[in-house]
């Protein structure tokens, strides 16, 4: 085995196995070490009577990044899908984002109105909730962000970094409901799975391998690079303590008889009485499975021991430790070492980042042979 044209990757989820099919394309022997003993990551659904849900949470695939939808829509079909979210506040179901012409039905309307007229011209980016009172005023950020923000992030939203809502929190009035607006949308038409698959044809598998810093001596040869899309602090055993992260659990119940029971595919629930925080009907991602009987729901609940949101406190220290543990990463003198993906960057990357990542580090070892 040459060290110049062979590669080791942590982690078979979306960004592993996207460096793995470039490099592998480019004539590299490439071995994958994966903890699980399913090839996935975090974007891999289940099936129960033909019908998908996604137990690690709600995945649309979205980007306006064309290389990265070319390469994807070459590997797996994907069956067309505009992701729509909708807020239910007491008895009212509205859109998410909301709509300027749907809070009439409000209660608060007077409030909101009086509101809306007076905020700032220029958000208030101090923290979540100053950046949000700012674009919406009070009342309706308290009827339909702090509480859901509180139960996700099981904290207070003034001490959440503003950053987090960017990208998530808007008030339209142009009557677009679609959740985003890139030109490619879509839900893989036999689920992610065989995305990851179809990446990862050419490489070499180790499932049920959990893998730090400890164990390059036995999987890799020196000067071989290594890729790793593991959370930092796992990678090298928690030397420097452990970076903090958001989990969520979810619960998932089989309906049978009935085709869909939501007005879209994911409900926000930010009512303090109820204990999950949105639910989601993943068959809505498949118009084909729509006049089915029998649907799956799913409640997602927060607050689990598992790492799927880093949190960007608003002092910034998780950032600070990520930064010291990537010092630790290039100071590693036996392999040249690089982090890639949602966990290894500690950071929320939309799938079509974590394909652009995974090519982006397969061209970066490519270039450093
Ligand atoms: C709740 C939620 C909902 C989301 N919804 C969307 C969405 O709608 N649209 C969208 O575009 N993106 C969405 N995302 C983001 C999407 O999940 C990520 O972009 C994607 O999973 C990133 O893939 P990854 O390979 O970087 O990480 P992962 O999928 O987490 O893969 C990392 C892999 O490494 C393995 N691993 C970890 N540690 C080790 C170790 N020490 N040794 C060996 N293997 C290890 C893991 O088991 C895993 O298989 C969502 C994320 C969350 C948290």
């Amino acid at each position: 085995m040459a060290a110049s044209n062979s590669c080791v990757v942590v982690g078979a989820g979306l960004t592993g196995a996207t460096t793995a099919w470039e490099l592998t394309r480019h004539g590299f022997r490439v071995r994958v070490y994966e903890q699980a003993n399913v090839v996935g990551g975090h974007i891999r659904p289940e099936w129960l009577r033909g019908i998908p849900y996604e137990p690690h949470g709600a995945h649309i695939f979205h980007t306006h990044d064309t290389e990265v939808w070319q390469l994807v829509s070459k590997l797996v079909d994907f069956a067309p899908y505009q992701h729509r979210v909708t807020i239910r506040v007491r008895s009212h179901e509205l859109s998410w984002p909301l709509q300027r012409s749907e809070l009439r039905q409000l209660e608060e309307w007077p409030e909101v109105q009086r509101e809306l007229a007076s905020i700032p011209r220029k958000v208030d980016s101090t923290n979540f909730e100053t950046y949000c009172q700012s674009l919406m005023g009070e009342t309706l950020y308290n009827l339909c962000i702090r509480n859901y923000t509180q139960k996700q992030w099981g904290r207070s939203p003034d001490t959440l970094s503003a950053s987090i809502a960017h990208n998530r929190v808007e008030l339209r009035s142009d009557e677009y409901r679609g959740l985003f607006r890139d030109p490619y949308q879509g839900w893989p038409e036999r689920g992610y799975t065989e995305l990851v698959e179809a990446l990862l044809e050419s490489s070499e598998i180790h499932l049920g391998q959990r893998i730090t810093y400890k164990d390059l001596e036995d999987i890799s040869l020196p000067g071989e690079p290594v890729l790793i899309t593991s959370a930092l602090d796992d990678f090298f055993c928690n030397e420097l303590g452990p970076l903090e992260w958001r989990g969520v659990r979810l619960d998932s119940q089989f309906i049978p008889g009935v085709k869909l029971v939501q007005p879209s595919m994911v409900v926000n629930e930010p009512d303090v009485g109820v204990q999950w925080t949105r639910t989601i009907e993943t068959k809505w991602a498949l118009e084909k499975l729509h006049h089915r009987p029998g649907t799956i729901v799913m409640r997602e609940y927060p607050g689990a021991a598992a790492k799927h949101y880093p949190v960007p406190d608003s002092a910034g220290s998780n950032k600070a430790l990520q930064v010291s543990y990537e010092a630790q990463l290039a100071a590693y003198a036996r392999n040249p070492l690089t982090a890639a993906g949602r966990l290894a960057t500690y950071s929320y990357i939309n799938m079509d980042q974590a394909v652009r990542q995974g090519l982006n580090a397969a061209h970066h070892i490519l270039e450093s042979r």
